[in-house]
C-alpha cells in the first residue's frame, strides 16, 4: 500500500480534546472519527487493528470448544422484562419504539437473548455443555462517555455464555474461559492479571476482571506483585489442570477497589509485594448459576428424570477497548514512537524510500522489496510522498508497524536499512529481513 493513496489522515499536532495517550494517537494517526458523542467511526488503520484482535478473540474461544453464533444488536423488551431487567438497567439502556410501537432496544449485552435461544431448541443435558458467543456491537448510553474508544456509548465485544447442568460442571465451564483469556491477552502482548470483582448489574457469585495496568485506567487495583510472574503454559483443557490454574493466581490477593479491605490486604500481602494502582478493564468474567434460566424457564431433563434450570455464566472482551488498551501499554508518547505488536500491527513493516526529484531509484527499489514480502505474506506500506526524510519517518512511527525499511544513500546493492522499532539499523538483504519477520509472526 502507498502511503500517497491510503486513507491515513494524519494530523500534524496531538488534537486538544484528547485526554490520554491512546485517545491522542487514534485521533492523530486517523485512526476513528468521531461522529457523536461516545460513537465513532473506525477508519482503515484502526479498522484493521480491531480486525485483527478479534480474530485472536475468536481463535483462542474456538480452541476451548465455544461456537460462534451473530445475535442482533436490535432486541425487543419481552425477555428483559421476563428477566426483570428491563427496570433495573436504567438509564445506560437505549430504549426504542418501533413503528407498531413496541418497545425494543439497543442490546447493553445478551443475557436474555442467548437464553431465550438456548430454551426454545435444548430440552435435554444430553446436549450439554453448550458454550456460544458472539462478537458484536452493543450500545450503553454511559453518564461520562470519555478518552474515546475507552469508554464509549457504542462498543465492540466478544461475549460469550455457558449452559451447565451442575455447578460443578459450570466452573469447569468458567475455568476453560479463564485460561482462553490468559492465552489472548498473551496474543496480544499484554500482560492482563485476573482480579476478584463485584458481579454489578449481570449478578452472580463469582467474577473476575482482567486488568492491564495503566495510570490512565479507570479500575484501581490492590496486588500482591507476584501474580505478575504467573504463567498458564502447560494447563491443559481438562478439570484437573484448569482448577489447578485457576487456584494458582488465586493464592495471590488481587482485587479491584469495590472488594478492596485494608487489613485483608495488609494481612495477606507483606508489604514489599503490595502493589497499589490503576489499570484497564479488557475482560470480565462471570458465574451466575440459574439468575437468568430461572426467570426465564431454561430448563433441561436431568439423567433421573428431573427438571432443573440450566446453570450459566457469560464472559466479555472488550475488543475495541483492546485497541486503546494496546497504546497505552505501546506508546512512547515523548518520543512519538508506536510499536503494535506483530500480531495486531495494521502493517508488518513500513518502507521508507528517500525520493528526489528527478531520480526514482529508491522507490523502484522499494517496489521491488514490497512485492517479494507480498509473496510471503508481509503487509507492507510504502512512503511514496515526495516530503523530507524526517517527516517520513514521524509519520511511520505514528503508524506503528513493528518493523521499517529506508533506502537511502546507506543502501548499496542487495542491502538496506533495516530496523525493528527501537532498536538499532542493521544491513540486511531481502531474504534475513522475511526470514526475521517470518519468525516473529510464528511465535504469534
Ligand atoms: P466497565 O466497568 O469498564 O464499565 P463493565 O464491567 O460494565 O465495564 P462488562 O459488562 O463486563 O463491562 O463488559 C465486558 C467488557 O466490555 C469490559 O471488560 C470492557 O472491556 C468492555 N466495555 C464495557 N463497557 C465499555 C464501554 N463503555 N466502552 C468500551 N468498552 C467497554
Ligand atoms: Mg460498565
Amino acid at each position: 500500500m502507498y502511503i500517497s493513496q491510503s486513507f491515513i489522515p494524519i494530523l500534524k499536532n496531538n488534537p486538544s480534546e484528547a485526554k490520554i495517550k491512546s485517545h491522542q494517537l487514534m485521533l492523530r494517526v486517523g485512526m476513528i472519527k468521531q461522529s457523536s458523542a461516545g460513537i465513532y467511526s473506525w477508519l482503515p488503520l484502526g479498522f484493521k487493528v480491531m480486525k485483527k484482535i478479534e480474530q485472536i478473540v475468536r481463535e483462542e474461544q474456538n480452541k476451548i470448544g465455544a461456537q460462534e453464533i451473530l445475535m442482533p444488536t436490535i432486541q425487543s423488551s419481552e425477555i428483559w422484562k421476563e428477566s426483570g431487567r428491563y427496570q433495573d438497567y436504567g438509564e445506560e439502556m437505549l430504549r426504542i419504539k418501533d413503528r407498531q410501537d413496541r418497545e425494543m432496544l439497543y442490546g447493553p449485552t445478551n443475557e436474555e437473548l442467548v437464553t431465550d435461544i438456548f430454551r426454545a431448541s435444548v430440552k435435554s443435558y444430553k446436549s450439554l455443555p453448550q458454550l456460544l458467543y458472539h462478537i458484536q456491537w452493543k450500545f450503553r448510553d454511559e453518564i461520562r462517555p470519555r478518552f474515546g474508544i475507552m469508554r464509549c456509548r457504542e462498543f465492540y465485544m466478544k461475549d460469550a455464555y455457558s449452559f451447565d447442568i451442575s455447578d460443578e460442571e459450570a466452573l469447569f465451564s468458567y475455568n476453560k474461559f479463564f485460561l482462553s483469556y490468559l492465552k489472548t491477552f498473551k496474543r496480544l502482548d499484554l500482560t492482563a492479571i485476573p482480579m476478584a470483582a463485584d458481579t454489578g448489574p449481570i449478578g452472580g457469585n463469582l467474577s473476575h476482571e482482567f486488568i492491564i495496568l495503566a495510570e490512565t485506567g479507570e479500575s484501581k487495583i490492590y496486588t500482591d506483585k507476584r501474580i505478575f510472574d504467573l504463567k498458564s503454559e502447560g494447563t491443559n483443557i481438562e478439570k484437573k489442570s484448569l482448577e489447578d490454574l485457576r487456584k494458582k493466581f488465586e493464592e495471590f490477593y488481587s482485587v479491584t477497589d469495590e472488594k478492596f479491605n485494608k487489613d485483608e490486604f495488609e494481612k495477606k500481602v507483606l508489604e514489599t509485594n503490595r502493589l497499589k494502582t490503576k489499570g484497564i478493564e479488557v475482560g470480565h468474567i462471570f458465574y451466575f448459576g440459574d439468575k437468568y434460566s430461572k426467570p426465564m424457564g431454561a430448563s433441561v431433563d436431568l439423567p433421573g428424570g428431573k427438571k432443573d434450570f440450566v446453570k450459566m455464566g457469560s464472559y466479555g472482551i472488550g475488543v475495541s477497548r483492546l485497541v486503546g488498551a494496546i497504546i497505552e501499554a505501546k506508546y512512547d508518547e515523548k518520543n512519538e514512537i508506536m510499536k503494535w505488536p506483530i500480531s495486531v500491527a495494521p502493517y508488518d513493516i513500513g518502507i521508507i524510500p528517500m525520493i528526489n526529484k528527478n531520480d526514482s531509484s529508491a522507490l523502484e527499489k522499494a517496489n521491488k522489496i514490497n512485492s517479494e514480502l507480498e509473496k510471503n505474506n508481509i503487509d507492507a506500506i510504502i512512503d511514496d510522498t515526495d516530503e523530507n526524510f524526517s517527516s517520513k519517518v514521524k509519520k511511520m512511527n505514528l503508524i506503528g508497524a513493528p518493523y521499517q525499511i529506508i533506502i537511502g544513500k546507506q543502501t548499496d546493492g542487495d542491502l538496506v536499512e533495516f530496523k525493528e522499532v527501537g532498536e538499532e539499523a542493521q544491513k540486511l538483504n531481502i531474504i534475513e529481513i522475511i526470514s526475521k519477520i517470518k519468525k516473529q509472526k510464528v511465535k504469534n
